[in-house]
């Protein structure tokens, strides 16, 4: 695996890579992702493959811009209005897949719907602009582990597998997955919590927006969300009020003062970069398990309680 920093000659050559049907690890703005050519079977199977992700999980679609984006979905009015506001940016939008756009049937597990997203990553924008194509990817990490949110944890997940190149933009901006809102008939639900915030999608759409319960009936509309997540290889022990004999720490504005201890401080933003490069570090450092404190209250701490949630059920 060639690990380069993502200068021109880089991305020039990812693409040329991408266009072979081979596997590039990138920068995003969210995290690191794992594109394939999107309208290639045998590229796109290689991405199930490497990650050991179940082939019912579909994949979200990166283009360009908004008029790459609309060759592949139906957009209408809903999604014209989040895709201006929102793209490029790190909300995904599954919308009525359009017919005959050639992406493999794969990326979109046997679905009628697609997932598509324009990100605004300095990278993932230049390696999309010099493909020119559709480029299917998932977070950057074997399938059920914790994201990559910097080129060496995708060195770390994929030394020896089947994955050309990673292009090396440093730490991500968000370091955490987009959000992903499903345009449905009726109404609109957010299928995962990520980095843009359920109330600035109902700004912009002037209506109420679903958050997705974890019941069985809610299930079929995202496949993908009940099965394991962000697990680090440790047990996940969540509201602790200290960390006990073996177990390492994450804490909110609180550092535990014995053993492996990080404090992920109070501001969430801050705390969302760092969360995925904690729980690998941890997770590596031969602690018996992660203590977690209190998570602080507010909309911008709740993708950072879904994701240790998720880490805590491993
Ligand atoms: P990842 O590629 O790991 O970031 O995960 C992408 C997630 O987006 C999947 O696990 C699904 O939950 C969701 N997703 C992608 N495509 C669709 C779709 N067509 N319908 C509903 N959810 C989708
Ligand atoms: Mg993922």
């Amino acid at each position: 695996m060639d690990c380069r920093r993502a200068d021109s000659a880089a991305i020039a050559e990812a693409a040329r890579l991408l266009r072979a049907g081979e596997l590039v690890a990138f920068a995003t703005e969210t995290v690191y992702g794992l594109g394939a050519d999107a309208r290639s079977d045998d590229a796109v199977a290689k991405i199930f493959r490497v990650k050991g992700r179940t082939a019912e999980n579909p994949l979200i679609v990166h283009a360009g811009d908004v008029a790459a984006a609309r060759e592949f979905g139906e957009f209408d009015e809903r999604a014209e209005r989040l895709a201006a506001a929102f793209w490029p940016g790190a909300l995904s939008l599954v919308l009525p897949r359009k017919k005959g756009s050639g992406l493999s049937e794969m990326v979109t597990a046997g679905l009628e719907t697609v997932a598509l997203r324009v990100p605004s990553g300095v990278t993932a924008r230049e390696l999309l602009k010099t493909f020119g194509g559709p480029v299917a990817a998932p977070s950057a990490n074997l399938s059920g582990g914790v994201s990559a949110t910097e080129a060496g944890h995708v060195v770390a997940d994929f030394a020896g597998g089947d994955v050309a190149m990673v292009l090396d933009d440093g730490a991500c901006r968000f370091g955490l997955e987009s959000s992903v809102a499903g345009l449905f008939k009726g109404e609109v639900v957010l299928l995962r919590r990520g980095a843009v915030g359920r109330v600035e999608i109902e700004e912009v759409l002037g209506m109420k927006v679903k958050e997705l319960s974890d019941r069985d009936e809610d299930a079929p509309l995202s496949p993908g969300r009940g099965l394991r997540h962000y697990a680090p290889g440790v047990p996940v022990r969540l509201g602790a009020t200290g960390a006990g004999d073996g177990e390492g720490w994450i804490g909110f504005g609180v550092l535990n003062v014995s053993g492996v201890s990080y404090d992920l401080t109070l501001d969430a933003a801050e705390a969302g970069r760092r969360l995925y490069s904690v729980l690998r570090e941890l997770g590596g450092s031969g602690v018996e398990g992660i203590a977690v404190g209190e998570v602080p209250g507010g909309e911008e701490w709740d993708v950072i309680r879904d994701r240790l949630r998720r880490a805590s059920e491993g």
